[in-house]
């Protein structure tokens, strides 16, 4: 097996738990190296670390999947893993649609499984899993026996590691819109939560965001007989939710008009279409529209996609999440909520609040936190381990 050295520097943070190693880490590599394979990783004095896969086309050259020198990387390795996973999410109570596989958060690098009842789609994002794709539906056909399983890799980050992006089906063809049922606890007002139509095969990303599934639940008592501005809605799912705990009238709007049309559907699918209504619509737009008309509500929602990736357009991330924080605020009734996210894992729940306060200072506006969450526990975070943590979610109150 190909064995890989560190430079002194990098051991320590690598033997501490970190999964990286990035080409200008590695001393040296004994052996040729073929994209994908299995190779050994040893500190600078020659202790062992552990397994990984390697790509050189990759920045990041070696992935760690495990710290066991005698594990064998096998369809029994991915047995084992996915089916911690599994017992970790129904510990949790995350059985029915959940992040069954959150990547490095699970040990298991750039893949990503969703489930959506008996429905999985996956992502294979580097090489050296991509490589164990086969084993890995495999797995997911003994555990589940599912009813389909979708391949969701048109993803451009594929192709930094030399792939192509592609999607279809991983099993006998299947209907890609399903209806996924979410929210449905003891503990939901009408008993039976939610449904809601989940596009697999065109949807964005997997085609729905379970990460807010717990948030969404977050807005219950504030909506109550209220009017609603929802923006960057997507399929409706916050917004649905908010016609569900009893607002008054719900408006939504998503620049897709694809996303626009299946809200519009999923409102009908749960017999709100009277409440809740999306129109498609450039929501930067909307916000500066109806703050300069005067316009004013109970609650606004706020969920937009990440701004940035990379460090050198944080600024401008910045200052949209500034300026789309600051409308909303000056659409609330005193009183009222604000309810607002970033994925943006670049920017941290300490910055989002900072953006948040500013936004509050040029509105005039006071606060009143009321909750900060970060994304559901079905997608883990590991302590310390950068781009785990990625969501934040707050409500307060705008006095
Ligand atoms: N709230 C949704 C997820 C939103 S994802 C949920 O919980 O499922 C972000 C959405 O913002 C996407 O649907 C995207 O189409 C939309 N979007 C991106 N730019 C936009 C813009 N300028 N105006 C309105 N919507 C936008």
């Amino acid at each position: 097996m190909i064995k890989v050295y560190l430079r002194k520097k990098i051991s320590r943070r690598v033997q501490d738990g970190h999964p990286w190693i990035f080409s200008n880490e590695v001393e040296k590599t004994e052996g040729t190296v073929t994209g994908g394979e299995i190779v050994q990783v040893f500190a600078y004095d020659k202790k062992f670390i552990g397994q990984g896969y390697i790509n050189p086309l990759s920045q990041i050259l070696v992935r760690l999947l495990t710290r066991d020198k005698n594990e064998v990387i096998n369809e029994e390795f991915f047995y084992k893993k996915i089916l911690k996973c599994w017992e970790y999410r129904k510990k949790l109570g995350y059985t029915e649609n959940c992040r069954l596989v959150f990547g490095e958060a699970d040990e298991l690098p750039q893949l990503i499984i969703d489930k959506f009842n008996d429905h999985f789609v996956l992502q294979t994002l580097a090489l050296g899993i991509d490589k164990w794709k086969p084993a890995i539906v495999n797995v997911l056909n003994r555990i589940f026996s599912p009813k389909g399983i979708f391949e969701r890799n048109d993803v451009s980050v594929r192709e930094l590691e030399g792939m192509k992006q592609q999607k279809g089906f991983l099993s006998s063809p299947f209907d890609t819109q399903i209806i996924i049922n979410e929210n449905a606890r003891p503990d939901d007002p009408i008993g039976r939560g939610l449904k809601f139509y989940v596009d697999i095969e065109n949807g964005q990303k997997t085609g729905y965001f379970l990460d807010q599934q717990d948030n969404r639940r977050a807005i219950q008592h504030i909506v109550k007989g209220a009017d609603v501005l929802g923006a960057f809605t997507y399929t409706g799912s916050f917004e649905i939710h908010a016609a569900h705990y009893g607002a008054k009238s719900v408006l939504g709007f998503d620049i897709s008009e694809n996303a626009v049309q299946q809200a519009n559907r999923n409102a009908s699918l749960n017999g709100l279409e009277n409440i809740c209504r999306f129109q498609t619509a450039n929501a930067f737009d909307i916000l500066k529209q109806w703050s300069k008309e005067g316009k004013q509500l109970d609650v606004v929602i706020l969920d937009p996609p990440a701004f940035t990736k990379s460090r050198e357009t944080i600024q401008k991330a910045i200052t949209g999440y500034n300026e789309i924080n600051l409308r909303g605020m000056k659409l609330i009734k005193p009183g009222g909520f604000l309810v607002t996210s970033s994925c943006t894992s670049l920017i941290d729940a300490n910055l989002f609040l900072q953006i948040i306060d500013m936004a509050a200072k040029d509105a005039k506006r006071k606060l009143r936190q009321v909750t900060f969450q970060t994304q559901a526990p079905d997608h883990p975070i590991i302590r310390n381990l950068e781009n785990t943590q990625y969501l934040k979610f707050l409500i307060v109150e705008v006095q």
